[in-house]
């Protein structure tokens, strides 16, 4: 039999337990485009419910931005809805070339080469670059999307201490005998929100002879003073060997990634990068609205300086009412629970106040470190945020939390 009935058994089972340890993911339906201000229909099937939205990647607010709604129109009329092929074959428009050209200039690099998605770019950057010589070496909270990635290649794999440089030089010392050395880190880290500490991780990479990867994902577009990113926050703009990042999360948030850096490295890629080779071309729709987004975020800082003002006022307030929540300077925010089902308790609470925010645990973040991570968007006015902040004071007495640091909460609610 296909599919036996102790195959669903098992599986039944599972996903039981799943319910149980309070770690069910359930999706909520959106019915309106993405934005500030949201419809949501939850459970599915009630009526749709109009809340404020504090979990997007829609960092500078272009999800539905209506100049690149237009421009995305225009590409459909003008290189039409899909191309049926992967690049190489009969998957590359004009577009696509100019896209990467304008990532390039926005990035400060050599050349860019888009993927489908920057989970793609990460699962193909390394396999294409490096092998059973070389040695990548990987911060320990780089993402999912960089972890298969290195899976997926020959090249031996080891990792330093979250941000711990005196570890990382240890490695790169240890690493001298191979042929090349290859540091690899997040530029912002997507849970905690910090950034890596890459004016010292150049500084390393040129003392022992390393090549640099940053995953700019969570930062391209508004980190930085004008937005490029995290090299240009720490001053080691055109000093990264290789960034991927997405088109998935402020510029623009619709899909597609890319893989930017040296030019033999790009080449390298477009050459023998699997998800390059072997997956569809990003749609013109897409690559139309992310040209007219690298224009917009290009002109003015308007946007990111306005995300940094939201930013500041949040973290503030979030302190103010007596909230356990990391610091640091990025849009994301987590406030931490440390129980699974608290996060979810607390999240679930929110949404009834008209705010919503997500609960995150294991296997998102470590088993103790559950969080609801609220993110800012240059979408935001105030009254978004103190609508927010009100929502937080409330749910937050409910539950007794205010006030209480990570010790006082474990102990009151368990891991
Ligand atoms: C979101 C994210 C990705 C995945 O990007 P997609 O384009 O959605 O595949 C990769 N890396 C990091 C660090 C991310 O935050």
């Amino acid at each position: 039999m296909a599919y036996s009935t102790a195959a669903r058994e098992h599986f039944a089972k599972e996903l039981a337990g799943i319910r149980e340890a309070g770690l069910f993911k359930e999706e909520r339906y959106i019915r309106s485009p993405q934005g500030a201000d949201i419809e949501v229909e939850f459970p599915a099937g009630a009526a749709g419910k109009r809340v404020i939205n504090l979990c997007a990647n829609n960092y500078l607010g272009l999800s539905s931005h209506p100049e690149v709604v237009e421009a995305a129109r225009k590409g459909l009329d003008h290189r039409g809805y899909g191309l049926s092929s992967v690049r190489f074959i009969c998957g590359t428009q004009d577009i696509h070339r100019q896209l990467e050209t304008s990532l390039t200039v926005f990035l400060g690099t050599e050349d860019t080469l888009l993927f489908p998605s920057c989970m793609d770019a990460n699962a193909g950057v390394f396999e294409a670059i490096l092998n059973e010589r070389d040695v990548m070496i990987a911060d320990r909270l780089v993402h999912a999307s960089i972890v298969d990635g290195m899976r997926l290649c020959k090249a031996m794999q080891d990792t330093f201490k979250h941000s711990d440089m005196a570890h990382l030089e240890e490695k790169l010392r240890e690493h001298q005998d191979k042929r090349f050395r290859m540091i690899i880190t997040d530029g912002v880290f997507s849970m905690d929100g910090d950034l890596a500490k890459l004016d010292e991780i150049v500084a390393l990479a040129q003392e022992h002879d390393a090549m640099v990867f940053v995953d700019d994902s969570h930062a391209s577009g508004f980190i930085g003073k004008t937005g490029r990113g995290t090299h240009e926050h720490c001053g080691v703009y055109g000093k990264i060997d290789v960034i991927t990042t997405t088109l998935g999360k402020a510029l623009g948030g619709a899909s597609g990634g890319c893989v930017s850096g040296r030019r033999e490295l790009v080449e390298m890629c477009r050459q023998r990068a699997r998800p390059y080779l072997f997956s569809n071309t990003v749609a013109p729709v897409i690559v139309s609205g992310a040209i007219k987004v690298l224009d917009l975020i290009s002109k003015t800082t308007e946007r990111r300086d306005k995300l940094e003002w939201n930013t500041n006022y949040w973290r503030k307030g979030l302190k103010e009412i007596g909230l356990d929540i990391k610091e640091g300077d990025s849009p994301i925010v987590p406030v931490m629970l440390y129980n699974a089902k608290l996060a979810q308790d607390v999240a679930r609470d929110m949404f009834a106040e008209g705010i919503y925010v997500v609960g995150f645990f294991f296997p998102v973040v470590a088993k103790g470190q559950a969080r609801i991570r609220t993110q800012l968007s240059a979408a935001h006015d105030q009254r978004h945020l103190d609508a927010g902040l009100a929502a937080f004071k409330k749910v937050g007495a409910k539950h007794g939390i205010l006030g209480l640091g990570k010790k006082e909460i474990i102990e009151k609610f368990g891991m």
